[in-house]
């Protein structure tokens, strides 16, 4: 493992459908590798949490100018929690980690990540997270929008089917009652919506690598992963190869 943590650092953007197990894999891979994990779909929850809870969001409709009025005064920040080895996602300083994965946030996310002036403000923030390059984020555009120069592009995706009964079980184990078929119609209605949008819609980057989990667990995909992560390590980066043409 050390001499995987001493390679070059690089983006490595994981895209894909909803409920496929992102943020999990990718938080895997951050700890083997010893990166920072940047969950992007927490930010554009957290947006949307703040126009629930500010009138912006009213019977499931979005008022998009309300939301846009708001925007300057969401300040969203991160703080690394040991005990879930993974970062909590603050909005104005306070705790959101908890609130922002109901289903009434999940059933309003896809038309708040629409709004053009939402993704500039969190793109913006998102790229100046991976400035330093060594981060795993999880996203919709991370390979085709906020980080298209990431040198290792993952495209998730599996059977819907599969993803909402991952998602039920884990709302279920949070406590969090709600029905398998509201959360198949979600995760679908989602799917939709995210692909359909004018703005940033979420594709295949061109060169990104496919990796299907609906019949594989956390381990299988990881040993896939790091495979794949050697070879792309292994390969000299742009940078290096320019060199070697100078000197010859
Ligand atoms: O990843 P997660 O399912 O938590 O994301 C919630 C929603 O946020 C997605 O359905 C999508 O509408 C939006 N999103 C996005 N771009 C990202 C990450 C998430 O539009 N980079």
């Amino acid at each position: 493992m050390s001499d995987i943590k001493q390679k070059r650092k690089i983006i490595i953007a994981v895209d894909g459908f909803s409920s496929c197990g992102k943020s999990t894999f990718a938080k895997a891979i951050a700890a083997r590798l010893g990166y920072i994990f940047i969950d992007t779909g927490a930010m554009y929850r957290a947006v949307t949490l703040y126009a629930l809870s500010h009138g912006a969001i009213r019977s499931g409709i979005v008022d998009e100018e309300a939301v846009v009025k708001l925007l300057p005064e969401i300040s969203i920040t991160f703080r690394f929690n040991p005990q879930r080895g993974a970062s909590d996602i603050y909005v104005n300083g306070d705790l959101v980690e908890g609130k922002i994965r109901t289903i009434e946030v999940s059933n309003c996310v896809s038309p708040v990540s629409a709004i053009p002036e939402v993704r500039q403000k969190l793109v913006a923030m998102q790229q100046e997270m991976g400035r330093n390059r060594g981060v795993v984020m999880d996203g919709r555009d991370i390979g085709t929008v906020v980080f298209p120069d990431a040198e290792m592009k993952l495209f998730m995706t599996a059977d819907p089917a599969v993803r909402a009964q991952r998602r039920y079980k884990e709302l279920q184990e949070k406590g969090m009652p709600v029905s398998l078929e509201e959360i198949e119609r979600n995760v679908r209605e989602r799917d939709k919506a995210d692909m359909s949008r004018a703005v940033s819609p979420l594709r295949q980057a061109e060169d990104a690598i496919v990796l299907d989990n609906s019949h594989m667990t956390v381990e299988e995909q990881m040993e896939w992963f790091l495979k794949k992560f050697a070879e792309v390590t292994n390969r000299p980066s742009e940078h290096e190869r320019e060199e070697s043409c100078a000197s010859r």
